[in-house]
């Protein structure tokens, strides 16, 4: 029997509400069914919860935790946390009210209040699948996204909360988990039909298995990404053998603008292209994808003086005119891990940074965020040579690596099973029902 790290499949601890988000009061409200509360039986349904100090204040007692407990059915039971922190930090971050299954905890640090979703692994796992995709994907691409998603958790290689006593958060950082307010049946019977059931590397750990949205055709490598690999995860041509995408694998500066947008796209069979998965049909399977595009190819327009306002922001560069951008490395998806801008300063001084990780260049070169860093760069300058206009043709959503999710999507649009689907993108690997 494989390894598996010590989370428990059956009471995993999700961080609703962490001390970063520095809230003093938390409102709950309980909606289904009935609760324990540390211990006793209540009949009390709404609560308003105050920090004070290492404590936590109910309005009658000061206790160092309070633990909400479904009294009788738990599939019947779920609470109310209101006003809760989603997207931290990114430009869409907002505040939900999140409807949550399971066991709630509340405790403070330090002065600030903590709040814990406590729930068996197959409960949480179709709230985070639906968080993203709706009900009407392919059965068999939310069983590969399903399968996907509890390879990443049981491989458990990113305790990025292990201090805080949370396995996961409940965010883009770890994985979006918005309690059952979206819940799908599809979701529900994708995860019972693969219940238990993990990727495991011929080496006997865990697929550590990532996933993105679009790869744009080519599957990066998680070197590219991370800086290191990881057994089960290898770069992919997301498509059938005989498809044109095979020919750019891998992609370099002489075939990246042939890439982007070469006549070839129109007849590509690239499983996440717009020839499987049409633009206009995405936005019912993906739900709540930002602007219905899948970005399998893009295009980004900055004039001059736009792109030193945003890098002056972004990057704190004191920047008069930008002269030139160099990508000086790509991995074989065609993602920029290095790029080199050359500017001058405020006083006239040629300057330049080298920006190496695909995350941060794509959060310099945008206001909000790029697309992908698979970009050809296109500048046209003026006569004296300084740049006008700045265009970035682009391929892809996301980092690239693991699975794509919108070429999953296709390959289930096709009629593949989710098992084909799986060893397309991590080859090498079996899949077995892991319990504790
Ligand atoms: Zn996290
Ligand atoms: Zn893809």
């Amino acid at each position: 029997m494989p390894v598996v790290r010590a989370i428990s499949v059956s009471a995993m601890r999700i961080g609703i509400i962490l001390p970063e988000d520095k809230a003093r009061e938390v409102r709950l409200a309980i909606a289904d069914g009935a609760y324990r509360v540390n211990g006793e039986r209540s009949d009390a349904r709404n609560w308003i919860l105050r920090s004070a100090g290492d404590t936590v204040d109910d309005g009658r007692r000061r206790v160092a935790l309070i633990r909400f407990e479904p009294d009788r059915d738990p599939s019947q039971s779920t609470i109310i946390v209101r006003n809760c922190r989603a997207g931290r930090g990114f430009h869409w971050e907002q505040r939900i009210d999140l409807m949550l299954p399971g066991v709630v905890e509340v405790q403070s640090c330090d002065g600030v209040l903590m709040v814990v979703n406590e729930l068996p692994l197959e409960t949480y796992l179709p709230c985070v699948i639906t968080a993203e995709m709706s009900g009407q994907c392919p059965l068999e691409f939310l069983k590969a996204q399903c399968v996907t998603a509890r390879s990443w958790m049981l491989a458990a290689t990113e305790r990025k909360h292990a201090k805080l006593g949370i396995d996961f958060c409940n965010d883009d950082c770890c994985q979006r988990f918005q309690g059952i307010s979206a819940l799908s049946e599809a979701a529900k019977n994708a995860t019972q039909a693969t219940t238990g059931q993990v990727m495991i590397h011929e080496t006997g750990v865990v697929v550590d298995a990532n996933y993105s949205k679009c790869c744009g055709g080519i599957v990066e490598s998680p070197e590219a990404v991370w800086g290191r690999s990881k057994p089960g995860q290898y770069a992919v041509v997301d498509g059938p053998d005989v498809d044109g995408v095979g020919r750019f694998f891998p992609v370099g500066a002489e075939s990246m603008a042939e890439f982007v947008d070469g006549d070839w796209l129109k007849q590509t069979c690239a499983y996440c292209s717009p020839n499987v998965v049409p633009d206009d049909d995405l936005p019912r399977y993906l739900g709540r994808v930002d602007d219905g595009g899948g970005h399998f190819r893009w295009r980004v327009v900055y004039e001059a003086y736009e792109l030193a306002d945003i890098l002056n922001r972004k990057r704190d560069l004191s920047a008069s005119r930008i002269w030139d951008l160099q990508v000086t490395r790509r991995g074989v998806s065609g993602r920029a891990t290095n790029l080199e801008i050359l500017y001058d300063d405020n006083n006239h001084r040629r300057r330049s940074i080298l920006i190496e990780d695909q995350y941060r260049i794509r959060d310099a070169l945008s206001r909000s965020f790029l697309y992908s860093s698979a970009f050809d760069l296109r500048i046209e300058r003026s006569e004296d040579g300084w740049p006008v206009r700045f265009e970035l043709v682009g391929a892809g959503w996301g980092h690239g690596a693991g699975l794509c999710q919108i070429g999953a999507l296709g390959m289930g649009i096709l009629g593949h099973d989710y098992r084909t689907i799986l060893h397309h993108y991590f080859e090498s690997m079996r899949i077995e029902v892991v319990t504790e």
